[in-house]
């Protein structure tokens, strides 16, 4: 993987999206990630008044839910450069496992998945779609980030009973 971690990231016009096993991804979509059970955000709860079904991560995986495809030209950001690789969509089903920080989580999404390894850079471009420069993640790879950064209890706000 030497070749990946020297090369500067390749625009998207010429970058082909890797395939498992060529990939650099630190997880995949496992069988243990796909079984895990993603918290609600806290205001969802609060707002519904009751404690929704448990949702896994392999329930999120559908068009409504998160879904990943190659960033199009198109999406690149004018003035920047076109590294965005992934464009990545957290849809209704998985908006309703993170708040933003006004909301009172710790960080925000894009912050989360930015943290990710592989994941260089994210743009977060849309209310639901996010731009990664993470040209040596496959999508399986990108999936789990998604996957792990809902995971990471601080893109939710903490459960507040007192001041309420
Ligand atoms: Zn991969």
């Amino acid at each position: 993987m030497g070749l990946f971690s020297r090369r500067k990231p390749v625009p998207a016009t010429t970058w082909q999206p890797p395939q498992r096993p060529g990939c650099a991804c630190t997880r995949h979509l496992d069988d243990e990630l796909m079984g895990t059970v993603v918290p609600f955000s806290t205001a969802l709860a609060e707002d519904v008044g009751i404690e929704p079904e448990a949702v896994t991560v392999a329930d999120l995986l559908h068009p409504g839910g998160l879904s990943v495809q190659p960033a199009r030209d198109d999406e690149q950001v004018p003035d920047a450069p076109a590294d965005l690789t992934w464009s990545l969509g957290v849809y209704d089903d998985a908006r309703a496992h993170y708040d933003d920080t006004d909301d009172g989580a710790e960080v925000d999404l894009d912050t989360a998945l930015a943290g990710h390894p592989g994941v260089d850079r994210v743009e977060w471009c849309d209310r639901e779609v996010f731009l990664l420069a993470a040209p040596t993640l496959c999508a399986d790879g990108v999936l789990a980030a998604a996957a792990l950064a809902l995971l990471d209890d601080r893109v939710r706000a903490a459960a507040d009973t007192s001041s309420r």
